[in-house]
C-alpha cells in the first residue's frame, strides 16, 4: 500500500448526491448535469428542511416581539450566526454580519470603511480578476471620495502578477480588495502572502470569498484577512443571504451604511444613537429564513468529510481538464497550477452562447458570457467564455457527458 492510498480519503459522491433532491431530476428528457455551480450551487435537504421548518412552525420577526414565536425565530437567527462563526473560525460571533450576499457585503465595506478611514488620494489595490461586485463599489467610492484605484494585472496562465502587486502596494495603500478564488478561471490566489505584505504596509485586506467558500475551508484567523465577503447561495445556502466577516477592531469603529429599524439604540428627532455591531449593520427586517438556511448549510459543510470532498474535486478537475482540453479546437482559459474545479473555455467552431445552447439540449447546464468579470475576459482577448463549474457532488460520468456534448458542438457547427 503506498502512502497515497493511506492518506487520501475516499469520497462517496453518490451518498452526497442523495442529499440534493434536484440532482436526480430530468431536464429536456435527459438526466440533469448541473455544471453551473459557480453561478449558484444546489441545496442539500438540510437547508431545504431548515427553511421549511422555519416557515412551517417558527415564523415571526426577530428581536422585536416578546411572544414565543419571535423568541424562537430570534434564537434560530443567532444560532445560525454561531454556525457561521464556527465555519469561518471567527474569534467573536459579533464579527459575523448577515447581508443579502457578497455584493452587499462589499458595498457595506466600501461605504462604511470608506467613510471612516479613507481620504482623497488614498489608494485601494484591486486586481484584474475581480467580479464586478468587487470593482463597481470601489469606483463609486472613487467618484464620491477621491480615492485612487490601482489594478494588479493577470498573467497568461490566469494568475496574479505578484511583481506588479509589489510595485502597486505603497504607503498610500489603505486597502487591498481582492478575490480569493476566481469565479471565471478557478485560480486560487496566494492570499496569505499578499495579506502579510499588505499588513506590513499598514493596509487592510478584504477578501471576496464568494467562490472560495464552496471549495476551501476558510479560517479567517489563520488567513489573517480583515474582511471576508461570502455569498450564501454559492455555498449551498439560500439566495438573498450572505456574510460579511469583519475583524472586531474594524467593525467597532465603522459607521452604519444604512439607517432604519434594528440598527439603533435610541431615536429622537434631535438625535439617534446606533446599536453595537453586528446589529448596527443589519438595518430593517433581516433575511431570517435565509440566515437560518445558511446556518444549516454551514452545519452541513462542517459535518461532512470536507477533506475527502476536496480530494474528489481535485480529481474531477484533473480529469475534466484532460478530457475537455482534448476536444479539437477548444482552448481552456485559466491554467494556474492552484485551481478549484472551474473550467472556462472557448471553441473555434462556436460562440460561447451557442455552446451553451447545444449543451442545454443534452440537459447539461453551463454558463456562457463574461461571468461578471468583463475586464478579465477582455484581458484574454475574447468577448465571452463557456464555463463548466463543478461542485463536490459532480461525477466523472458527468464530465464524460460534457465531453460528448462538446464533440457534438463541433459536429453541429462544422
Ligand atoms: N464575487 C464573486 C467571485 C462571485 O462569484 C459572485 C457571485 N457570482 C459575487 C462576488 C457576487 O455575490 P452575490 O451573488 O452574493 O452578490
Amino acid at each position: 500500500m503506498n502512502s497515497r492510498t493511506v492518506t487520501e480519503p475516499r469520497f462517496d459522491v453518490e451518498a452526497a448526491r442523495a442529499y440534493f433532491p434536484i440532482l436526480s431530476s430530468r431536464v429536456r428528457g435527459k438526466p440533469l448535469v448541473y455544471l453551473d455551480n459557480a453561478a449558484s450551487a444546489q441545496k442539500p435537504l438540510a437547508v431545504i428542511d431548515a427553511v421549511r421548518r422555519f416557515y412551517d412552525t417558527e415564523n415571526a420577526n426577530v428581536h422585536r416581539g416578546v411572544h414565543y414565536l419571535s423568541q424562537i425565530a430570534s434564537e434560530r437567527y443567532e444560532v445560525a450566526r454561531e454556525s457561521l462563526k464556527r465555519l469561518l473560525n471567527a474569534r467573536d460571533v459579533r464579527e459575523i454580519v448577515f447581508t443579502s450576499g457578497a455584493t452587499d457585503a462589499i458595498n457595506l465595506v466600501a461605504t462604511s470603511f470608506g467613510q471612516a478611514f479613507l481620504k482623497p488620494g488614498d489608494e485601494i489595490v484591486l486586481t484584474q480578476m475581480e467580479h464586478h461586485s468587487n470593482i463597481v463599489p470601489w469606483q463609486m467610492l472613487r467618484d464620491r471620495a477621491g480615492v485612487v484605484l490601482r489594478i494588479v494585472p493577470v498573467t497568461d496562465t490566469g494568475e496574479l502578477d505578484l511583481d506588479a502587486f509589489d510595485r502597486l502596494l505603497t504607503d498610500r495603500t489603505k486597502l487591498v480588495a481582492m478575490v480569493y478564488v476566481s469565479n471565471t478561471l478557478g485560480t486560487i490566489n496566494p492570499v496569505r502572502e499578499i495579506i502579510a505584505k499588505a499588513h506590513a504596509r499598514g493596509a487592510a485586506v478584504l477578501l471576496d470569498c464568494a467562490q472560495a467558500a464552496p471549495h476551501l475551508r476558510i479560517d479567517v484567523q489563520e488567513i489573517g484577512c480583515d474582511f471576508a465577503a461570502i455569498a450564501g447561495h454559492k455555498m449551498f445556502g439560500p439566495t438573498g443571504i450572505g456574510i460579511l466577516y469583519g475583524r472586531a477592531e474594524w467593525l467597532d469603529r465603522m459607521p452604519p451604511h444604512r439607517g432604519g429599524g434594528n440598527m439603533i439604540r435610541s431615536v429622537s428627532f434631535e438625535k439617534t444613537t446606533y446599536a453595537d455591531f453586528p446589529a448596527r449593520f443589519e438595518a430593517g427586517t433581516p433575511p431570517i429564513a435565509g440566515a437560518i438556511g445558511l446556518g444549516a448549510a454551514a452545519d452541513y459543510l462542517m459535518s461532512m468529510d470536507f477533506r475527502a470532498a476536496m480530494a474528489h474535486e481535485a480529481q474531477l478537475l484533473e480529469y475534466a481538464t484532460d478530457q475537455v482540453g482534448a476536444v479539437p479546437g477548444l482552448r481552456i482559459i485559466g491554467t494556474a497550477p492552484e485551481k478549484v474545479p472551474v473550467l472556462s473555455f472557448t471553441m473555434d467552431s462556436a460562440h460561447a452562447h451557442d455552446i451553451g445552447q447545444v449543451l442545454d439540449d443534452d440537459g447539461i447546464a453551463i454558463r456562457a458570457g463574461h461571468h461578471c468579470t468583463q475586464p478579465l475576459v477582455q484581458r484574454f482577448g475574447v468577448p465571452a467564455t463557456a464555463r463548466a463549474s463543478f461542485a463536490f457532488y459532480n461525477t466523472r460520468g458527468e464530465v464524460d457527458a460534457l465531453v460528448a456534448a462538446l464533440h457534438r458542438v463541433n459536429e453541429v457547427f462544422a
